[in-house]
């Protein structure tokens, strides 16, 4: 068994233990596993042991992945999920099925405009800066709404749910109190609008803490992959 298969499997476990502790199904948590800066031979290995849903931050490296790795595995499904500018957009309505990463209407028009009609819609999630942040991408929770509206307008895009990186925090009842804020605005977002089924939060370090809040999707990367080595790759 590879290391990588190894920490999935540990993954999972944790995700199933956590998900029964608060009384949820482990079936309704999808774990994206998180490759930025790895090459596509881990993403290989992590096929080989079953994952199926892989996150990109970068636009480039991630479409030059989904490129090599496409026709031999048709069955994955990429998500984007780092910061996007607009002069990306295109690559990203082209090659990725997910973005998690929407913080404006702009960005959501482009997207919307460059989504090859042949695609099925790209499934979006609006980013919310819920540790209000001064530095950090996504809209207040107040701003949701708005732009909420305008996505569901748009035919080329399916409006999916929230995302959320939050501030990073020690201890665990700190790490709950702001996943349970995400999740009082999903859970009022999918009053809405039925499409919105996924809420996107909790990362290595706050995976209990936010599965117990309601997240839906958990994005995992130094815990699969191992550290990331930024000077090498980038
Ligand atoms: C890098 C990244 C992750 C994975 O973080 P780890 O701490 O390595 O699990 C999750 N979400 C986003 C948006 C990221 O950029």
């Amino acid at each position: 068994m590879t290391v990588i298969e190894q920490n999935l499997q540990q993954i999972r476990g944790q995700i199933a233990a956590a998900a029964t502790q608060c009384g949820r199904d482990p079936q309704e948590v999808t774990l994206l596993a998180v490759s930025k800066t790895k090459p596509a031979s881990q993403v290989e290995e992590a096929i080989q042991a079953g994952q199926i849903a892989f996150g990109e931050n970068y636009v480039q490296e991630g479409v030059d992945k989904i490129q090599l790795l496409q026709s031999r595995f048709p069955h994955l499904q990429w998500h984007f999920i780092g910061p996007l500018q607009s002069n990306k957009s295109k690559l990203v309505a082209e090659h990725f099925a997910w973005c998690h990463t929407v913080d404006r209407l702009r960005i959501a028009t482009r997207l919307n405009d460059q989504r090859p009609a042949d695609l099925p819609p790209l499934n979006v999630l609006i980013q919310v800066n819920i540790s209000e942040e001064a530095s950090k991408s996504g809209i207040m929770v107040a701003e949701i709404p708005a732009l909420a509206a305008a996505i569901a307008t748009l035919p080329h895009l399916r409006l999916r749910g929230l995302m959320a990186i939050p501030a990073p925090a020690e201890d665990y009842d700190s790490q709950f109190a702001v996943c349970a804020k995400m999740a009082d605005a999903f859970r009022a977002l999918q009053r809405d609008y039925p499409t919105a089924d996924t809420l996107s939060l909790g990362m290595s370090d706050d995976m209990p803490a936010a599965i117990a809040a309601g997240s839906t999707m958990v994005r995992i990367g130094t815990a699969i992959f191992g550290a990331r080595d930024y000077g090498q790759s980038l």
